[in-house]
């Protein structure tokens, strides 16, 4: 038999590799910045069109490159940052692979604009799926101006993959916020569509925080910071009162942004039983260390880290972060800025290992997921689904014979209230009924029946007038980022046919003058920067199965839920029971947790 091994063609290999390095544009937008970083460049300006399906282009001041250098550039394993593998132990650059250039310009068309700082004339060159196809010397001034066009132009099928322009901007932004953040000192301008969406001018970290976060973090921030000979923190957490579904937290290791549940957990425990349950801390913290002491080559977007001293990291981390929380709640109006720390803890003894303590555990295998076949995970997907059906035709049926005895009709409080509905531990609602005895998870269920009206009133008001539920006795003006601002703009005609009114006022500033019912008018400023967070987040992990305006509903119904927790009267939770019940689909939340139980008198029986 012959032979049936070959070595693939290069181009081929180079699209194969395209797809580790770039799979989506924000990728693609993460090298090109890092690039401008490593050649020092002190202005950098991000272009996005489209969502940066039609053009990425960066253009910086930075070092620039040689004619030859510029063609160089685009062949794999081609980087000035590294030459020996003994390198490796002490990078300093963002970049060090010698792939993105190549992986990008395989599935892209490129055209790239350089001049390095000591010749006269620059280089212009014009890349299609890897080959060059055009390169001449033009005037340029000192730096590079790379545009980035029509990625996978050549490879349709992962075109198809790409998401809404929304949920691609969204990881561009991403992206942009975190490199921006690990640079205060350079000058950064964000373009959407030809229009400056974000400008931040050099500054302190403080500075950049601020103009990233919004102006109302000056009075939430708290800083951390600690120097030791193997390890040195510094940056910002907000005060224990102002937490976050999970958005806002930002670590970055010798200024790369990292992805780390061992140190995220550091930071998080040091929280504990200082924030509400399911709210976590907001941070932007900088850990610099030895590069000689981390392996950063782990994950082909180098957002992975592995510490040869991870207990230390660990524990100081843990520490200082405490320390800080206390320190605040001893004497709150002490500036933070100037008051030097004094930390007690210098060894790791208080840590206690968990998960964390052997850094080597799935050393290797953070890969192995995107290995599985994709056929393999279709057949798991699908099988995931059909029992999920059976389970919801299951519960579908319960719930039939449980609208059957609970008039549906409206909610309706005057009812006279079974007495027998009652509350376990603030947080379930437990109701007999003949055919068994109803749990229900209050939050949930409040999220699924809020959810649902929202939606009713977005449908229904959509050619009739807005309806405030709630004026405000003063109208408020709060103060958002440059990002915040525009994503409020953006929602705004759906937040007020949900029952909000305001307007803005110019800057970053709005100014409210009446919300729906749900939710305390003196946390209004918080609860609009929830809902734009969890807006931003049902966008960037939701996928495209709910419309804009239902992905607001949902973040604005999970914002103004009942939580867990708050004591309700008997007359609520019939209500509540009777909505949900009612609802569109009453097993789960818009979020997909499962809202309620019933269990059967042999599950009662099983149980004992
Ligand atoms: P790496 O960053 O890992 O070295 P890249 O493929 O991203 O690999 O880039 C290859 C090389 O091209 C870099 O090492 C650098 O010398 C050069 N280069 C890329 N972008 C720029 C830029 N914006 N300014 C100057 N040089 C650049
Ligand atoms: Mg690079």
């Amino acid at each position: 038999m012959s032979s049936i091994i070959k070595i693939l063609p290069e181009h081929v290999a180079n699209q194969i590799a395209a797809g580790e390095v770039v799979n989506r544009p924000s990728s693609a937008v993460k090298e090109l910045l890092e690039n401008a970083v490593d050649a020092k460049a002190t202005e950098i300006s991000l272009y996005i069109e489209d969502a940066g399906k039609t053009l990425i282009r960066v253009i910086d001041n930075g070092c620039g490159m040689s004619a030859e250098d510029a063609q160089t550039a685009f062949l794999p394993h081609s980087t000035s940052k590294i030459s020996a593998a003994d390198d490796l132990l002490h990078i300093s650059t963002m970049g060090f692979r010698g792939e993105a250039l190549a992986s990008i310009a395989a599935v892209t068309q490129i055209e790239l604009r350089t001049r390095h700082k000591s010749d006269e004339l620059g280089t212009q060159l014009e890349i299609d799926g890897g080959n060059i196809k055009n390169i001449k010397q033009i005037a340029a001034p000192c730096g590079t101006n790379i545009s980035v066009k029509n990625i996978y132009f050549n490879t349709p099928a992962r075109r198809k993959f790409l998401s809404s322009d929304e949920v691609e901007y969204r990881h561009i932004e991403d992206v942009f916020t975190k490199v921006a953040l690990a640079n205060p000192e350079i000058n950064f301008s964000l373009y959407k569509n030809s229009t400056r969406v974000l400008h931040l001018p050099d500054g302190t970290q403080h500075s950049r925080i601020i103009q990233v976060f919004g102006n109302a973090f000056q009075q939430r921030l708290v800083r951390v910071s600690e120097n030791l000979s193997d390890v040195s923190i510094d940056g910002y957490i907000c005060k224990p009162d102002y937490t976050k579904l999970r958005s806002k937290q930002y670590l970055f290791v010798n200024r790369r942004s990292v992805k780390h549940p061992g140190l995220n957990y550091a930071i998080e425990s040091a929280f504990a039983g200082l924030i509400p349950e399911k709210n976590h801390p907001v941070y932007c913290i900088f850990i610099e260390v030895d590069p000689s002491t981390i392996d950063v080559n782990i994950h082909p977007a180098k957002t992975e880290i592995r510490f040869n001293n991870e207990r230390l990291i660990y524990s100081t981390l843990h520490a200082v972060v405490k320390h800080a929380i206390g320190i605040n709640q001893l004497s709150p109006s002490l500036d933070f800025d100037t008051f030097q720390i004094p930390l007690a803890p210098r060894s790791g003894n208080n840590y206690s290992a968990g998960n964390f303590g052997n850094s080597n555990h799935n050393g290797g295998n953070s890969n192995s997921f995107s290995k599985v076949s994709d056929e393999f995970r279709e057949a798991y997907m699908k099988s995931i689904k059909e029992i999920q059906k059976a389970e919801e035709d299951i519960l579908q049926n319960d719930i039939e014979s449980l609208q059957g005895e609970l008039p549906l009709s409206e909610p309706d409080t005057s009812i006279i209230v079974d007495s027998s509905v009652f509350q376990i531990a603030g947080s379930y609602i437990a109701a007999p009924f003949s055919s068994g005895l109803l749990i229900i998870d209050q939050q949930a269920a409040s999220e699924r029946v809020l959810f649902d009206e929202f939606c009713k009133k977005n449908t229904q008001n959509q050619s009739s007038t807005k309806s405030p539920a709630k004026t405000l006795l003063f109208p408020q003006s709060i103060e958002l980022s440059a990002s915040q601002t525009e994503t409020l703009k953006e929602i705004q005609p759906t937040l007020e046919l949900l029952g909000w009114d305001f307007s803005w006022l110019g800057g970053n500033t709005f100014m409210i003058n009446a919300m729906p019912e749900q939710g305390n008018e003196k946390d209004v400023q918080k609860i609009i920067e929830d809902i734009i967070d969890l807006y931003i987040q049902k966008q960037m992990n939701g996928g495209d199965e709910m419309s804009s305006a239902q992905k607001i509903a949902a973040a604005a119904a999970k914002r103004t839920s009942i939580k867990h927790g708050e004591k309700l009267h008997k007359e609520e939770m019939y209500s509540l029971i009777s909505r949900l019940l009612a609802s569109s689909n009453p097993h789960t939340s818009p979020s997909g947790q499962k809202t309620l139980r019933l269990l059967s008198p042999e599950d009662i029986s099983e149980l004992l």
